[in-house]
């Protein structure tokens, strides 16, 4: 057990002196240690820091509400659409029945589904934006997912107001089956109908895009950003691999693989995001 854990150790006598410590687990005590360099901080400052090491800059997953508070003036943002609830239509069972993961997930979350949007203000501009969960379900994108997407673009076109969405996803929800489908076809059309009113969508790929979602709205952008070495693409490398039967080049799907082929606009550190945001609305808005 390392030093920095929270649990403590009762039973010392126990111990063997030459046991190596246990490594910390994320999100544990009061410290953090990143992935990318071993470094250990404390976990407010690394907080404090959006979830990025302040040593080597590794970007680490960052909730929902964390994401919408850095991006957003303070106080705001106005959450629409809380209430939509997924059903479902199939019945589905895997290990789980899917109406009992969908309810542990809600516990443990404390969201209705893996997408949060609304309208709010980046420096003042203001968005109708949407933001993926990837703590729910692996930020899969059902039906109920779908529609909140289709509905930023709805109220974009509505109100005439720039767009933004930040996806983090493994794609489409298999337990909605061709139900999850669909809403890349529904999601796109919506966001066709929001080009007439020619304001700018802003597409920010997180760490991982992947699936459905890359392969719809998310690559539709006017302008597509991405976090570093964020994974973006449409199937993983292990499936291409075994399809195309070549080993892949080193750093492949990579934010910065694609930016050299030219499949995204910018990389964008993520505490920077905001201010990019804020100057693209103004070139583009
Ligand atoms: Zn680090």
């Amino acid at each position: 057990m390392a030093w920095f854990s929270k649990e403590k150790k009762l039973k010392s006598k126990e111990t063997t002196p030459e046991a190596p410590p246990a490594p910390a687990k994320k999100g544990e005590g009061i410290w953090n240690q990143c992935d990318g360099c071993g470094e250990v901080v404390a976990k407010v400052e690394w907080e404090r820091n959006w979830n990025v090491c302040p040593k080597c800059g590794q970007h680490d997953a960052l909730p929902v509400r964390r994401r919408l508070e850095m991006v957003l003036d303070p106080g705001s943002f106005q959450e629409l659409d809380a209430e939509l609830t997924p059903q479902d239509p199939l019945g589905f069972t895997d290990a789980k029945k899917y109406k009992d993961r969908l309810k542990g997930t809600y516990k443990s979350t404390g969201l209705r589904d893996a997408f949060v949007s609304g309208v709010g203000a980046v420096e003042g501009t203001q968005v109708s934006l949407g933001c993926f969960a990837f703590e729910f379900m692996g930020g899969s994108m059902g039906s109920v997912v779908g529609e909140k997407v289709a509905r930023v673009f709805d109220r974009a076109y509505e109100r005439r107001l720039p767009a933004i969405v930040f996806s983090s996803t493994g794609g489409a929800r298999m337990q909605e089956g061709i139900f999850s489908l669909m809403q890349m076809a529904k999601t796109s059309a919506a966001l066709h109908r929001f080009r007439s009113v020619r304001k700018p969508y802003i597409s920010v790929m997180l760490h991982p895009t992947t699936g459905g979602v890359a392969a719809s709205f998310a690559w539709l952008g006017d302008v597509v950003i991405a976090e570093p070495k964020a994974l973006i693409g449409f199937a993983g490398p292990r499936v291409i691999e075994q399809t195309i039967r070549e080993k892949l080049p080193p750093g492949f799907q990579r934010s910065e693989f694609l930016i050299e082929h030219g499949m995204i606009d910018a990389i964008v550190p993520r505490l920077e995001q905001r201010q990019r945001l804020a100057q693209l609305l103004t070139l583009l808005g």
